[in-house]
């Protein structure tokens, strides 16, 4: 197998050995072969100027939700108001539409330094909620996209089963996320297989939506394969409150009692917890996908981070509605808006925000990957330090200046599995990034 060599100037390499100088980081196939520290490039190996760190992960995504952006964020209201937006996108999708808007979203990830994206996916069926001849179809889609964007996809298929807490069967816009029942969802998506670069995951929509047996039946599905579990936890109050009213018990508590919780697991948001609930949360290594962008645009509110992460969880990072595709601008909120919340500054320290970003995210998505080590996945993410945001950065400070001063624009070069997908801020497989953005949304919009 033919060994390729890239020479980081600098190279962050996790948070315990911190930033290293003249790194050369030899890959074969799509692993990390050997990482050597303060060495001269070798003839051959590409150079990369400014600061690598390794791939990072975007935990929780809405793909179509990037045709959203810029169109909902004015006016009143609250996530119940956004909701009805959105689910006007989500109607005017069919799976030719999806891999059109799939494609250019999951590049503009790539563009980001977002090399595997968690797609939280439940629009299964027809608007009639009819499966398409192929049951997995939209799925399919969504595959096809990473592939064409050069990211890696895990898949989180997800359970959708009722409108609301009372069993109120789906109706109108939620038809097309249902399959009936958890026996029927396991069926449709155990003929989903992990093939390379995609890796089939379970999703639970939310308590709302998936009853406790209906939960036991999603997780023993995930259990079986080892594969990573996800649910929405706890974004709103009005969730925890109609699951009390109903359950007497906290959305955490109720996914508790159906066996959800665990190190697969991964809760979404975690936002609205009693302190019982995080104790349920850490005790199990539950981890937390915090999504500030989308939580600070819907009003959701500030979760606790920092007791979940001393309570045993793990955080990562997701921007779920894409109202912003940057994950620099994740990591630095959940220590600035948790300092709103609190009036203490330092909660969280930049090296394990970037960790969130990176190796906890992969953890999460079940890919081994997000640490710059042999054996990973080669996932290269660098970030010029030359802009009018960075200069001025030195080696000491350069992951302070990633989480705090960075943006997704900074991102020059990406190798996801081994292989360049970005080189120069260039989208080497998508090219016109903004075009292929801009056709697709006004495809939706001309429906
Ligand atoms: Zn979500």
């Amino acid at each position: 197998m033919t060994v390729r060599a890239w020479h980081a100037e600098l190279a962050w390499l996790g948070p315990e050995r911190g930033v290293a100088e003249r790194v050369l980081v030899e890959v074969e196939g799509e692993r990390i072969a050997a990482v050597t520290e303060g060495v001269d490039p070798p003839a051959g190996a590409t150079r990369l100027g400014g600061v690598t760190i390794p791939g990072m992960a975007n935990g929780h995504s809405h793909a179509f939700h990037r045709a959203l952006r810029g169109r909902t964020h004015r006016g009143r209201g609250d996530f119940w108001s956004w909701r009805e937006l959105m689910y006007r996108v989500a109607g005017a999708l069919d799976p030719d539409r999806y891999l059109e808007l799939a494609t250019a979203a999951y590049a503009e990830m790539a563009l980001a330094g977002i090399t595997a994206v968690g797609e939280f996916h439940y629009l299964h069926h027809d608007p009639a909620g009819r499966p398409y001849a192929d049951p997995n179809q939209m799925g399919e889609s969504l595959a096809e996209a990473a592939v064409r964007a050069g990211v890696r996809l895990t898949l989180i298929d997800t359970c959708y089963l009722r409108a609301g807490l009372d069993g109120q069967p789906l109706a109108g816009p939620q038809l097309r996320f249902g399959d009936g029942d958890a026996g029927t969802w396991a069926e449709r998506a155990g003929t989903l297989r992990d093939r390379p670069g995609l890796r089939v995951a379970a999703g639970i929509h939310s308590v709302r939506a998936v009853d406790p047996a209906a939960m036991a039946t999603v997780a023993a599905w995930a259990g079986e394969r080892q594969a990573p579990l996800h649910l929405h936890l706890s974004e709103q109050r009005a969730e925890n409150e109609a699951c009390l009213a109903a359950t007497g018990r906290t959305p955490a508590a109720l996914a508790s009692s159906a066996g959800v919780l665990g190190p697969r697991t991964t809760a979404v948001h975690a936002t609205h917890l009693t302190a019982e609930d995080v104790g349920l949360l850490g005790a199990t290594r539950t981890t937390a996908c915090i999504c500030p962008t989308t939580e600070r645009d819907l009003a959701d509110g500030v979760g606790p981070a920092r007791a979940l992460a001393d309570a045993g969880s793990p955080l990562c990072l997701g921007s779920d509605s894409h109202a912003v595709v940057d994950l620099f601008e994740e990591a630095r909120a959940v220590e600035l808006d948790e300092r709103l919340a609190t009036g203490r500054r330092g909660l969280h320290q930049p090296p394990d925000l970037l960790a969130a970003a990176t190796g906890s995210g992969m953890d999460a998505l079940g890919w081994d990957a997000g640490r710059l080590a042999p054996g990973r996945l080669a996932d290269l993410v660098t970030v010029g330090l030359d802009s009018v945001r960075l200069a001025g950065a030195r080696p000491a400070d350069a992951v302070d200046q990633l989480v705090f001063a960075a943006t997704a624009a900074d991102v020059t070069s990406v190798v996801a599995s081994g292989r360049p997908v970005v080189q120069d801020g260039h989208h080497l497989l998508v090219g016109d990034v903004a075009a292929a953005l801009g056709r697709a949304i006004a495809a939706l919009d001309d429906r």
